[in-house]
């Protein structure tokens, strides 16, 4: 049996001034009988150190799981839970403030968040709200643990694949097996922005080669003493610089080109082009507008090998009116249904990133029709930047950010993928599925709310909207 993939996490604090859903603060009245340190699991309650020890020191909302115990048990009545001012200014329809929190937890200690006080609801919402993984095999009393016996495979193949083999009358084989690359787990990052501190930039890269996985990274901006890594660096790099940059293609192992219109037309030549350089696979980056599935199926039947697809921050097309604008779960499902109708599903992967902001997202994009995703944004959340999208994008960093050490960013990067890992490994374990790239495209393993719906209340709705008419 293969090696377990694992990803090794340690809790790495920042030391800042989080926002948090409830503060959790000690009245005047507490006599310092030290219950609260008695009933909180998580230590959040603690006697003063330095100071005078028979005292209680401040909460510490950090590490709060909201169970409420502390306060209903503590005998004066002396603690109280209320809502962080700043906590609903975060984020915006999409990047809700609670996904912050969540993050910031898993980039903390890697595991995944826990919260006491329960969840009630909504239960839909848009885009990938609006699914439900089937998680029907998780009563199954055979389920001996997913980081025990059970073996749950995350990683997944990028590169062009054959659609059937051919053999000769002698049954010598006679296609040509294509190059592909195993990545352990079905995350790829993209950078969230060129203008990153040094340490930003090369914590990301280290992340991505501790983690085995990749990062798309523009040519221009690879620094020297990022050129050991570059195994894990994707470039990406203007159709017309290939000749610029052979030296450093020659050392990677997939490049990343944009889609327009003279790439499609030119594809058979630039891949060839690219390969003679040296044999790397080539990603071709295709903004999610209205006609993505058309322009992807063109560059797949021109022979493309990976396809990525990238929609906005969250997870929305770009070009049409708002109100029509697709979300992720339907760009998706599109792009992977075109695919299919063409008959050339199989031989192309599919790479989706914009709005991939929860370790769910990942399964649910997989389960649409992606191959695999590419993160950007929860990289800097896990840095401690906040999001702002009303009125218009402002993303917030932590201060004197420049002077947190790479390895601080970067095991706060391993945490987050770990604590998604995790989720990951959940998830397959509870649908029954032990290979992550069987996830791809298993719509049949998930239950999407509009069509329940309209299954349910479409029929008896419509038939009275016809009869009102
Ligand atoms: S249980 Fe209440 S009174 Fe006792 S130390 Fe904690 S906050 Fe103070
Ligand atoms: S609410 Fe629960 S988790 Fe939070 S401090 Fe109190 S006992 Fe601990």
């Amino acid at each position: 049996m293969p090696k377990k993939y694992h990803i090794h996490t340690k809790v790495t604090p920042l030391n800042l001034d989080y926002v948090f859903k409830f503060r959790i603060e000690r009245g005047e009245n507490c006599i310092n009988c030290g219950k609260c340190t008695k009933v909180c699991i998580y230590e959040a309650h603690k006697r003063g150190k330095g100071g005078d020890p028979r005292k209680m020191a401040d909460p510490n909302t950090m590490v709060c799981r909201n169970c409420f115990r502390c306060i209903q048990e503590c005998p004066r009545g002396a603690l109280e839970k209320s809502l962080d001012k700043d906590f609903l200014n975060i984020g915006g329809s999409y990047w809700k403030s609670d996904m912050f929190i969540t993050l910031w937890k898993q980039a903390e200690d890697g595991k995944v968040p826990v919260t006491g006080a329960g969840y009630r609801g909504p239960f839909t919402g848009p885009g990938f709200d609006s699914m439900w993984t089937d998680m029907s095999e998780i009563v199954r009393p055979t389920r001996d643990g997913i980081h025990g016996r059970e073996y749950i495979s995350t990683s997944v193949e990028l590169g062009r694949k054959l659609n059937h083999l051919t053999f000769d009358d002698c049954g010598k084989l006679l296609s040509k097996i294509h190059d592909t690359i195993d990545i352990p787990i079905p995350i790829i990052f993209d950078f969230p922005q060129d203008n990153l501190s040094h340490n930003v930039k090369t914590a990301i890269v280290r992340a991505a080669a501790e983690l085995n996985t990749c990062v798309i990274l523009s040519a221009d901006r690879i620094a020297a003493d990022l050129k050991k890594y570059t195994k894990n660096i994707i470039p990406l790099i203007p159709h017309k610089e290939i000749d610029k940059h052979q030296a450093l293609i020659k050392s990677v192992r997939m490049v990343a080109i944009n889609y327009n219109d003279e790439v499609l037309s030119t594809l058979p030549a630039l891949q060839d082009k690219i390969k003679k350089i040296n044999n790397v696979l080539t990603i071709f980056r295709v903004p999610a507008t209205n006609a993505v599935e058309t322009i992807v199926s063109s560059l797949a039947q021109s022979g493309a090998e990976i396809i990525h697809v990238v929609a906005d921050y969250r997870g929305m097309e770009y070009g049409s009116s708002r109100a029509d604008r697709r979300l992720a779960k339907d760009i998706i499902r599109a792009v992977h249904l075109k695919l299919v109708e063409d008959r050339i599903r199989d031989e192309v992967t599919i790479i989706f990133s914009g709005g991939i902001a929860m370790a769910e997202h990942v399964p649910k994009a997989m389960i649409c029709g992606a191959d695999l995703t590419a993160i950007d944004l929860p990289l800097l959340i896990a840095l401690g930047a906040r999001l702002y999208e009303e009125p218009e994008k402002i993303l917030v960093f932590p201060e004197a950010l420049e002077k947190i050490s790479v390895r601080t960013i970067m095991h706060r990067i391993v945490n987050l993928m770990g604590a998604w890992h995790s989720q990951l490994l959940e998830v397959m374990g509870a649908m029954g599925i032990r290979e992550a790239r069987r996830l791809r495209g298993e719509t049949g393993r998930a239950i999407f709310f509009d069509e329940i719906d309209n299954d349910t209340f479409g029929k008896l709705f419509k038939k009275r909207e016809t009869a009102k008419i």
